[in-house]
């Protein structure tokens, strides 16, 4: 087990010197996001070759220990990969180390059953890691979890990729849209006209008396 935990430490180590390196090279650029879709996928492909490759069946769980905001262009992968993990039945923990919260993983741990902490104090990372993410899932039915600050629920439109907090829904693809189309872009469904504003006012008139 030593080894395992030396390789582990050292595996940890190669990733923040690769990453502070990359992050030096693009400052120019400025890094908007990580690519939170991209190992999701790789965690779910890996939990998936593990589940096929034998008798054995572990109860995996994926950690997500993010820093960089969301990247509201990722949203339609990053679902995805939410309702494939609560499909085969794998929570996705996180820990958000960032200035704001992550909407993304906040829906990410309630959809599947994980857990969401943000460490008030980055000096007690360890402490939050090893009490809450390394206690498998019988376990935590005994312990006193971190209480949930709440949901953000907000969903990114498809057309431009913007986080928003209301919009319009193809009802047959569930496509999301910061504004009125013709023309559904994922599956082409042909969107009748918006009610006219006098029949949704005659609407309001005939449905006032029974409130
Ligand atoms: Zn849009
Ligand atoms: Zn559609």
């Amino acid at each position: 087990m030593p080894s395992l935990y030396s390789n582990l430490l050292q595996k940890l180590e190669e990733f923040m010197i690769k990453d502070e390196k990359l992050g030096k090279e693009q400052s120019q650029r400025a890094i908007k996001s990580s690519l939170l879709s991209g190992s999701l996928s790789m965690a779910l492909c890996y939990i998936q070759r593990v589940f096929r490759s034998g008798p054995l069946h572990p109860q995996p769980r994926i950690l997500c220990l993010q820093g960089s905001p969301d990247g509201p262009e990722q949203y339609v992968a990053v679902m995805n990969a939410i309702f494939s993990a609560q499909r085969s039945m794998v929570p996705i923990d996180s820990c958000y180390v960032g200035a704001h919260n992550s909407a993304f993983l906040q829906q990410a741990s309630y959809i599947t059953g994980g857990v969401y902490v943000k460490p008030q104090h980055l000096d007690g990372l360890f402490q939050y890691l090893t009490t809450v993410f390394a206690t498998d899932l019988h376990s935590r039915s005994f312990i006193q979890l971190p209480r949930p600050a709440g949901v953000d629920f907000r969903a990114s439109c498809f057309c431009h990729k913007t986080t928003i907090d209301m919009g319009y829904i193809c009802s047959v693809c569930l496509s999301i849209f910061c504004n009125h189309h013709k023309k559904c872009s994922t599956c082409g469904s042909v969107f009748g006209q918006a009610q006219s504003d006098t029949s949704s006012t005659s609407d309001l008139k005939r449905k006032a008396p029974e409130t």
